[in-house]
């Protein structure tokens, strides 16, 4: 028999289902944790372990003479918002969403419950199968990736013992196969201007003002890296906040604006800063009395992977096996858990199904088909690594 006759769609969707109806926005994980944990038991994984944060690990032992795969994802989720029935996970037509195909619906269905679902059922079958393994595969569904960067992944890689030669991220790729994202930062200007009695503003400098100018200055003339597969980089002003308390007519003399800064692997935190020194120092020239000085406030780092890396290769094989191409190589528009991975020294790819364009919407579904494909490629991808 084939490593395909193992995995059945009915029971991934099933297991997908249980998993969108089981709330878990980030810091309240436990439960499904305790669902997903309860199905890797039941699925004869060799070890599975639940930590003090609810990440959740389980484990298939190989011979210890092949290589180590990780296959991880977060399993909290964005709020529902204003989403009908958000944790029905009930099938639908998928024409509403224009997919034609009946699809998942729910919180979480594309980002990323589908993909945990896959991950566990693609080593279930290596069970199932009676498959001898060489290397180990790790299956791990991390808890605060949505609202807190990266605690619940790191903390794993820091307690629980988890060591792997290569990764997969299944955050959604509409099943292609991602090198990686830009990183991302965020700098806070601050402007400040001189107070006076808003009859007379000559006498001050409005701070406010001198924001507004500066945006508009920093938009037109920040002059941003591009990447071939990564994307370009962009910035976008997030916030401008005043502290203006306006009891009294006065010219406001602070203010702040935020500002998102998308960055490549390789650039730098103080090389950032410095281009935002430079640009600040150029508008001097054209903006009169600005005052302003930026620092930086969020980090999230870039991860890339190059197309030679193995397992970007082998992930390509594990794909045109499946669905009969390679597929072309991509990055995903924001950040994930993947980068944390990567930067521990463990090459890291993304493959996971879905559309990330349905991420954090109300449209959050995944087409069933998906499923069973994406099942498929990261069982042959654990073939082609640990077997
Ligand atoms: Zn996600």
């Amino acid at each position: 028999m084939n490593i395909f006759d193992y995995i059945k769609l009915e029971d991934i969707v099933n297991f997908t289902q249980r998993l969108v109806q089981t709330p878990s926005e980030s810091g309240q994980e436990k439960a499904v944790a305790q669902v997903i944990a309860r199905e890797m038991k039941r699925l004869a994984f060799d070890e599975v372990q639940v930590d003090a944060l609810n990440n959740v690990i389980g484990r298939l032992k190989g011979d210890g003479t092949g290589p180590s795969l990780l296959l991880n994802g977060h399993i909290d989720h964005a709020e529902p918002g204003a989403m009908p029935e958000p944790y029905s996970g009930k099938i639908m037509d998928g024409s509403r969403f224009g997919v034609p195909e009946p699809v998942l619906y729910g919180r979480g269905a594309v980002d990323m419950k589908g993909a945990i679902a896959c991950m566990v059922y693609a080593a279930a079958a290596m069970k199932k199968a009676g498959m001898k393994l060489k290397g180990d595969v790790i299956v791990a569904g991390n808890p605060f990736e949505e609202e807190s960067a990266a605690q619940g992944v790191l903390y794993m890689l820091d307690h629980d013992n988890v060591k792997a030669d290569y990764a997969i991220c299944g955050e959604a790729t509409n099943l292609n196969v991602y090198v990686g994202h830009r990183g991302n930062a965020e700098v806070k200007i601050t402007v400040k201007g001189r107070m006076s009695h808003a009859s007379n503003p000559g006498r001050g400098v409005n701070a406010v003002v001198k924001g507004a100018e500066l945006i508009t200055y920093l938009l037109q003339h920040y002059r941003l890296p591009k990447h071939d597969l990564l994307g370009d980089c962009t910035v976008t002003i997030l916030d401008f906040v005043t502290h203006t308390t306006r009891k009294a007519p006065v010219v406001p003399d602070c203010c702040e604006i935020y500002v998102d800064r998308r960055f490549l692997p390789g650039e730098t935190q103080e090389q950032i800063l410095q281009e935002f020194r430079a640009l600040i120092k150029q508008a001097q020239t054209q903006i009169s009395d600005l005052d302003a000085e930026p620092e930086l406030t969020k980090w999230g780092i870039a991860f890339y992977t190059p197309p030679e890396e193995l397992i970007v290769q082998k992930l390509r094989v594990a794909r045109r096996k499946v669905m009969g191409e390679g597929g072309e190589l991509a990055a995903w528009v924001f950040g994930t858990d993947g980068a944390f991975v990567a930067d521990r020294g463990i090459p890291t790819v993304g493959f996971g199904p879905g559309d990330e364009y349905f991420a954090h919407t109300p449209e959050d579904h995944l087409p069933i088909s998906h499923l069973e494909i994406a099942t498929k490629v990261y069982a042959q991808t654990i073939l082609e690594v640990c077997g």
